[in-house]
């Protein structure tokens, strides 16, 4: 069997639908294609030939196309916020910080990508290639494809898009077959702001489409479960293309006893409740220092009293939306069971509100221990435990016994003792006095350690993965013959030792390079 006779066997049958609710209401709200692997590979086809002519153009006149985008972005923000909280059930806050995010990246990545892109120069002492001028470019892969969750319909998937269009890439979007509405949306922006045919193209579908993507693409860049994450990066290595994952998390924070409690509380109401807890780098456990656990635990306890949660409207209306993604409400409602029947505490909310549409409870967990899913495993939703500790030294202990390592933040005032601290936790994103604000900053690079995935975004290095090397060495002055060439010469090696001497040899320390 062919490659593509393999992937139109895997594909949904030709013009199946999808339909997508409101999960705040139970509503359907859309119906999307279940795009088949063939047209999957037709549309990645189409972005291969418009990707020749987009890689040719200067990075000016791809920024101009990237800033008609932000542009387009910004004046259609009322009906992209719409679309957001109709599919994802967030609050609105939630789904503005999404656009915010995305009008950013328009901009960053338009500014920074012709300096990240500029040929660099190297330089080598080495006696076989002097006098050589060297250096190395960057070539963009060709076509990217972009997986994306329904967490963030617009920033996680197509806030992954502007970089690899930014470097000269074609792109082809899978989103969630939960919220593909945003994406869809961003492709009318395409066409409204006249960009080249083919550059930008969304596939809507299930995990089969989203197979049919990392089968026919030359970059893949994942967020979603580690599980799935595990399924695309084996098929990219039989395929030998490279892959970006940003997958689970089960971030945890710390309260050093010298910190300010009421910013303690405030930063664990937003990084465990924003989104509805449905973020890879919400805050899902807590340990506290000792001497402030009371005094923290009576706050938070008031605070989370005081949070609202329901149907999103407009803004001010709910600070905690409906839970997306139906199979979640019953992992939320798991890792609440087993904590109660493990000795654990409900001090807020602890279970799913009745319809129509998909809540659960902010919820506050006390006396918990590791033994109990809700430390261990991801919940992804607005629950919280927060655990006593002795010190910190048990704090760092328990953050590091976790197969994750996305993100961990700890809050104390005694800055140089928490940084140490923080440097100690194994997670590819640390922040101080701080959770989640990390991922606005498009220069910090963003990405987990152990089963939180495999490479960044963001950052330099979160850019040039949307590019192949090249590395380009010129002979400028060729000799007839170099020293190291057929037939051997023993005198041009008597030489060529003496130099090494000079060089490498006894002391000295050598050169570097
Ligand atoms: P998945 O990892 O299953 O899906 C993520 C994306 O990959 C979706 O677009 C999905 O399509 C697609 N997909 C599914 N199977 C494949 C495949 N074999 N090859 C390529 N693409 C595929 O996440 P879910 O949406 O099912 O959520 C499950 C869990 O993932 C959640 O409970 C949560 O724990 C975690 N999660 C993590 C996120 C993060 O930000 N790191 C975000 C969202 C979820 P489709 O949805 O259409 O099936």
């Amino acid at each position: 069997m062919t490659q593509n006779q393999s992937l139109v066997a895997a594909g949904p049958p030709a013009g199946a639908r999808i339909a997508v609710d409101d999960p705040a209401t139970g509503a359907v709200v859309g119906e999307v294609p279940d795009t088949s692997a063939e047209e999957v590979a037709r549309a990645v086809e189409r972005a291969r030939r418009a990707q020749r002519g987009w890689a040719g153009l200067d990075t000016r006149v791809r920024a101009g196309f990237l800033a008609r985008g932000r542009r387009w972005l910004l004046a259609h923000r009322e009906e992209v916020a719409d679309r957001i909280v109709e599919e994802n059930g967030k609050a609105r806050e939630d789904a503005i910080v999404e656009i915010v995010y995305c009008a950013a990246a328009f901009s960053y990545w338009a500014k920074r990508a012709r300096g990240l892109l500029a040929p660099a120069k190297v330089r080598s002492l080495s006696p076989f290639v002097l006098g050589r001028s060297m250096y190395t470019r960057r070539v963009p892969r060709g076509v990217v494809g972009v997986i994306g969750p329904w967490n963030n319909p617009l920033l996680n998937s197509f806030g992954d898009a502007v970089p690899a269009l930014a470097a000269g890439n074609a792109v082809v979007l899978k989103p969630s077959e939960q919220t593909p509405l945003t994406a869809l949306l961003m492709e009318r922006m395409a066409r409204e702001c006249d960009w080249p045919e083919g550059v930008f193209q969304v596939v809507t579908g299930a995990g089969a489409t989203g197979r049919a993507v990392v089968d026919t693409v030359d970059f893949v860049m994942f967020t979603g479960s580690t599980r799935t994450g595990r399924q695309v990066a084996a098929r990219a290595g039989e395929r030998l293309i490279p892959c970006s994952l940003e997958l689970g998390g089960k971030d945890a924070l710390v309260v050093l006893a010298d910190a300010a409690l009421e910013r303690a509380v405030n930063v664990t109401i937003q990084g465990a409740l924003s989104n509805g807890g449905q973020m890879c780098t919400s805050v899902e456990r807590v340990y506290v220092e000792a001497p402030v656990y009371d005094a923290y635990l009576t706050l938070l306890r008031e605070r989370f009293q005081q949070v609202t949660s329901g149907r999103p409207a407009g803004l001010g209306s709910v600070d905690v939306g409906a839970v997306t993604f139906p199979p979640q409400l019953a992992v939320m409602e798991d890792h609440v069971e087993d904590a109660v029947r493990k000795g654990a505490r409900v001090l807020a909310g602890g279970r799913a509100s009745a319809g129509p549409g998909r809540f659960f409870e902010p919820t506050l967990l006390v006396d918990v221990d590791h033994t109990m899913k809700c430390m261990r495993e991801e919940t992804f939703g607005p629950t919280l435990p927060v655990m006593k500790v002795a010190d910190a030294e048990e704090a760092l202990r328990l953050v590091n016994d976790s197969r994750y390592g996305l993100q961990a933040s700890i809050i104390g005032s005694d800055m140089k003792r928490a940084r140490r601290l923080a440097e100690r936790f194994e997670a590819g994103c640390v922040t101080i006095n701080d959770a989640q604000t990390n991922y606005m900053a498009l220069g910090l690079p963003m990405g987990g350690w152990k089963e939180s995935g495999l490479g960044v975004r963001h950052g330099a290095e979160g850019f040039l993965k949307y590019t192949r090397l090249q590395a380009v060495s010129a002979n400028r002055f060729p000799m007839r013959r170099d020293m190291h060439m057929i037939p051997y010469e023993p005198s041009a090696y008597r030489f060529l030792l003496r130099l090494v001497d000079v060089m490498y040899g006894r002391g000295l320390r050598g050169r570097a390079d």
